[in-house]
């Protein structure tokens, strides 16, 4: 199997091609003109084409089969070359909107929840993908892939910013260079253009790697999977918390290089009747005292077989409203695509069978 050429950053791609000028051209080609085939590319010489055709491919996914939500929402699933598949989300956060007069005053505003791993070592006991186990990681182009896919495929114009959530199946900071890796070439100027900033990358909490992440400096975003208080409960619903402690976390966020401007996200999944009462509501002010947060809490999003239950809306509510009362920010997520199970924690890999 040939390697893809959406596993390299640009300057990697011009140290291994003459003149290395032509990277940039080549990048323009693939994210901007969503080009699959290296003989369309009209400006780069016949021999060059060529070459690189003999040794890369460019998509190391297609499509395997997509469903729409009614709120709008597009799950995917790819196929990757070794047959194993991933889901990614597209999320229209905003439609677009016309004056009376039929002018455009706003574009649509998308996110796209990308997956880095088949599977997930974490082993979460709400999650759907943990019951899968682990598969393998994602490649930098794998994970980059599954925006282009998205865009390509939805007809959105290169020039279009989206937003990206690493919030789909696997554990990012498991998967650190080649996560790294992707949210560089994500963000060059002559690929997808999607700065940093609107990269948030989630995570269960592996302290260590949100050091690591830190120490690179890169300018994301990172939101912490909290969901409890006490490392009692967490250490159920998360077992690594027993390496990876509530303690070790908010001091690795405390550390975390952030915009001045932004906050912390810190999700709270709320299970009814496990995390969902006010005792739990006031350890969580207690314990981000101090640091610039924000938080959001997830209706549990039960699946066939799920030991949790979601709790009721007004529980929900009362939780927000004694966050906001203590002078915390916090809103409540919206579950969209869950009528498609494209929601939070609703991603897996699919079996032979299910494919269409
Ligand atoms: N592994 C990373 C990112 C992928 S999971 C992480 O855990 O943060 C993305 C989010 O979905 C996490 O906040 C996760 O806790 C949440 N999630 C997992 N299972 C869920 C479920 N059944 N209902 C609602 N949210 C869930
Ligand atoms: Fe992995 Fe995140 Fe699911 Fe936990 S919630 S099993 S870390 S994908």
């Amino acid at each position: 199997m040939k390697p893809t050429i959406l596993d390299m950053t640009k300057i990697e791609l011009s140290q291994r091609i003459t003149p290395p000028f032509r990277a940039k051209q080549i990048f323009q080609w693939i994210y901007a003109q969503y080009v699959d085939d290296f003989h369309v590319m009209k400006n780069i010489p016949q021999s060059l084409r060529d070459t690189l055709s003999a040794e890369y491919d460019i998509m190391p996914l297609h499509i395997l089969n997509k469903e729409v939500s009614r709120d709008g929402t597009i799950k995917y699933l790819f196929a990757l070359r070794d047959g194993k598949t991933v889901e990614s989300v597209l999320l229209r956060m905003k439609a677009a909107e016309y004056d009376s007069g039929g002018t455009l005053l706003h574009h649509a505003k998308y996110t796209v929840c990308v997956s880095t791993q088949v599977g997930c070592k974490v082993g979460c006991s709400f999650c759907l993908t943990a019951k899968g186990g682990f598969t393998r990681d994602l490649s930098a182009g794998e994970i980059v892939a599954q925006v282009l896919a998205l865009k390509k495929d939805n007809n959105i114009a290169a020039e279009r910013r989206l937003n990206i959530v690493y919030m789909g199946m696997g554990e990012p900071l498991d998967n650190l260079d080649n996560l790294a890796k992707a949210i560089k070439i994500f963000s060059d100027d002559d690929g997808l253009c999607i700065a940093p900033k609107r990269q948030t990358v989630s995570t269960s909490g592996l302290s260590s790697r949100i050091d690591q992440l830190g120490a690179m400096n890169l300018g994301v975003h990172i939101a912490i999977s909290l969901h409890a208080v006490d490392d009692a409960l967490r250490s159920e619903l998360i077992p690594m918390n027993k390496a990876h402690n509530i303690a070790s976390i908010i001091e690795a966020v405390k550390r975390f290089p952030i915009d001045t401007r932004k906050r912390v996200m810190f999700e709270y999944l709320m299970i009814k009747g496990k995390n969902d009462d006010r005792t739990s509501a006031k350890k969580l002010v207690a314990l981000l005292h101090g640091i610039k947060a924000k938080v959001n809490l997830i209706y549990f999003n039960p699946y066939e077989g799920s030991p949790y239950e979601r709790p009721g809306k007004a529980s929900m509510i009362a939780f927000q409203e004694y966050l906001i009362s203590h002078g915390l920010l916090c809103t409540i997520r919206d579950s969209k695509g869950i009528d498609i199970s494209a929601a939070c924690g609703q991603l897996k890999e699919k079996a032979n069978q299910e494919r269409v």
